[in-house]
């Protein structure tokens, strides 16, 4: 074994003892997904339905929300680098969390969870993806698969098909109707992300409201399914935001911030962790442990 890997290794041994894997045996979704389940889309049952109700303690409480964009190499010019994550760090994240005992469930569940209406798996998480990219489901979506673990996608819903028009980064493709129907059928959570990606406190009410009722419309119909939560673009927002949020029908919505989220924390305000190419196998890893405790 060469150095640098009995380190990383040793580390992550550390780490998930730290994490109370001991405590916290292996869940049986997770592991039996890996040793059985080759990479590739297929069907699978929505994520709520995999939560085993009733097994959780209630002092479960704490909700790590990790947010990337693109898993994939990253390319020459590409000029907000720190949207990427590369697949092979993507993994070790991955068999990171499994073994640390983490069971990705959907938004929706938590939801379900504040409400009084679900128990959570005793380690749970949430993994989330901004914008909809095509690498989403040709890179992150077999890996997550591989790993046993489902996420959640928010997307941009009028640029179905298209590329990150709204930005100046390189152009990428996003992902078309039909990736989106494959990944809601195979268990992954489709959300909102604006219609056009649109800075909301800078739009008129009218407009803002449109950002907000139309995406969740033309996604609902598109998956046939609701859709519920909405990431802020550009994580901007505010109390009017908020409001024009619940009332187009959301129940969540989430930011970026490094912090997880307890049974207090405002629903339309739930932190994410952002995890980008230069977070370190042992940042987060530490991020994942010390954030159990971590508040305001
Ligand atoms: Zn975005």
């Amino acid at each position: 074994m060469a150095p640098k890997r009995r380190w990383k290794t040793l580390l992550s041994g550390n780490f998930i003892q730290l994490l109370g894997i001991v405590s916290h045996p292996l869940s049986p979704v997770g592991s039996a997904r890996a040793r059985h389940a080759p990479p590739g889309i297929r069907s699978h049952p929505p994520m709520s339905a995999r939560v085993p109700h009733g097994s959780v303690s209630q002092n479960a409480c704490t909700l790590p929300i990790l947010s990337y964009h693109k898993v994939d190499e990253i390319p020459r010019d590409a000029r907000f680098s720190c949207n990427y994550v590369w697949p092979r760090q993507f993994a070790a994240q991955l068999r990171l969390l499994r073994r640390a005992g983490f069971v990705s469930i959907s938004l929706a569940d938590y939801c379900a969870h504040r409400d009084g209406l679900l128990a959570l798996p005793a380690r749970p998480i949430v993994i989330t993806f901004d914008d909809g990219y095509r690498s989403n489901y040709s890179v992150a979506v077999p890996l997550l698969e591989r790993y046993g673990f489902r996420a959640t996608f928010f997307i941009v819903s009028d640029y179905l098909g298209r590329t990150n028009a709204w930005d100046d980064e390189r152009q990428e493709p996003l992902l078309s109707s039909e990736q989106i129907i494959a990944m809601h059928q195979a268990g992954f959570e489709i959300q909102s992300h604006t219609r056009t990606h649109a800075r909301l406190p800078t739009l008129s009410v009218d407009r803002a409201r449109e950002e907000l009722a139309g995406s969740r419309a033309a996604l609902e119909n598109l998956i046939q399914a609701p859709v519920k939560a909405i990431a802020y673009p550009w994580g901007a927002y505010d109390e009017s935001t908020i409001q024009l949020a619940r009332d187009a029908g959301y129940s969540a919505g989430v930011i970026v911030r490094r912090r997880t989220n307890f049974s207090d924390t405002p629903i339309f305000a739930l932190r994410r962790i952002g995890i980008n190419y230069e977070t370190s196998y042992a940042r987060f890893a530490w991020d994942l442990f010390r954030l159990r405790w971590r508040g305001a």
